[in-house]
């Protein structure tokens, strides 16, 4: 990080930077909510300047998602389901416009469109999706999302996005 500062990263304009950014994401060790992203944001960049002299610009907190790799060790450890619980438990519908899948699309090496990279990983689609070059023709806004239990990883607590909270 140091020397990604020394070559520009992470200075904001206020400290005659260089408009290069360096975002930090912070995704929690377990089974648990991220904290609120503003205050830990606040601690790293404390840390982080008094103990190493490091800058940066933004500090993302995103959730664990509840899938593949992350899954398969919940489920070694019996967490899984208390896990799921915890995510729907602390749904906020108030994140629903904003999730990833509302903007954005992600697209496989095959060129096939899914709402988000993690139904790319679990293999759903929606109906409405369909082919890369098939968006010469359609226009998939308004398509349906295909939603699934761990869709309740974006909108839990704060929120989470690859922008980070929602909140
Ligand atoms: S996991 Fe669900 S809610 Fe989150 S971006 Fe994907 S489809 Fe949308």
């Amino acid at each position: 990080m140091r020397q990604l500062n020394h070559l520009g990263y992470g200075h904001t304009d206020s400290n005659g930077g260089s408009n290069l950014e360096l975002n930090l994401v912070y995704n929690p060790q377990g089974p648990s909510l991220p904290p609120p992203q503003q205050a830990l944001e606040e601690d790293f960049r404390r840390h982080l300047g008094e103990r190493y002299g490091v800058v940066f610009n933004r500090l993302l907190t995103l959730a664990n998602m509840p899938i593949e790799r992350f899954a398969a060790s919940l489920k070694l450890s019996g967490e899984l389901d208390s896990y799921r619980a915890l995510l729907r438990e602390n749904h906020n519908p108030a994140h629903l416009d904003q999730v990833m899948c509302r903007q954005m699309v992600s697209v496989d090496w095959r060129g096939r469109l899914f709402d988000c990279d993690f139904n790319q990983m679990l293999g759903h689609r929606s109906a409405g999706l369909v082919e890369l070059a098939d968006l010469l023709e359609c226009d998939p806004q308004g398509s349906a999302i295909a939603v699934a239990d761990h869709c309740f990883g974006c909108t839990a607590g704060d929120g989470s996005s690859c922008g980070g909270s929602l909140a």
